[in-house]
């Protein structure tokens, strides 16, 4: 009986074991919905959404405590990625997230060269140097206006941008219209 003992003893420590180990092994790190959530945020780091930054904002709306509506630079194209993702319905964007697309400017000649503004910007878009006149790549900007507060001459200028052909983009697949200078949303 002893020996019965010992033996179920045993394999109960070696299963302990082999369970801790595939715990460790195939742990997942985060939250993966989470994860997916921000796979389909366009990574503007504007914070417009109240979050500061596009993880966050996936981490609060994998845990249920933001809105699926709220990512601005997104727009409508990410709501409905996200609805599908979350098998929910889509909703309009948020109150006040809607706004006409703009990118920034800046007045060359005013520039100190500070880089305030470079350090300010989410996505690299303002090339410079220190004591050098600093430049908006167009292209790059989110219009996401984080680098016009701390320019300490006001030299930044949020320009409307035209919906003109050198701004038109195909739409996605499914026919919904594809903002510009954004990157296409990864479908999770
Ligand atoms: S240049 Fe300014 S507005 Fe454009 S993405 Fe950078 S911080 Fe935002
Ligand atoms: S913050 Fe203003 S002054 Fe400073 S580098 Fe940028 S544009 Fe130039």
């Amino acid at each position: 009986m002893w020996v019965a003992i010992g033996t179920m003893a045993l394999l109960a420590a070696l299963l302990g074991l082999a369970l801790g180990y595939a715990a460790l092994r195939f742990r997942v790190e985060g939250n993966p919905i989470a994860e997916r959530i921000d796979q389909i945020l366009p990574q503007t780091q504007c914070g417009q959404c109240g979050y500061p930054g596009c993880r966050p904002y996936a981490e609060a709306v994998a845990k249920g405590e933001a809105e699926i509506n709220r990512c601005a630079p997104g727009g409508e194209p990410v709501v409905s990625a996200l609805a599908d993702l979350l098998g929910r319905d889509p909703m309009p964007l948020a109150e006040g997230a809607e706004k006409p697309k703009e990118v920034a400017r800046i007045d060359e000649q005013e520039c100190i060269g500070c880089t305030l503004c470079l350090q300010a910007c989410p996505v690299d878009a303002i090339v410079g140097a220190a004591k050098s006149m600093h430049t908006v790549i167009t292209a790059e900007c989110t219009g996401c206006g984080l680098c016009v507060k701390p320019c300490p001459v006001e030299c930044i200028h949020m320009d409307p941008v035209s919906e003109g052909l050198e701004h038109w983009r195909w739409p996605y697949p499914d026919g919904t219209p594809r903002d510009i200078a954004q990157p296409a949303v990864a479908t999770a």
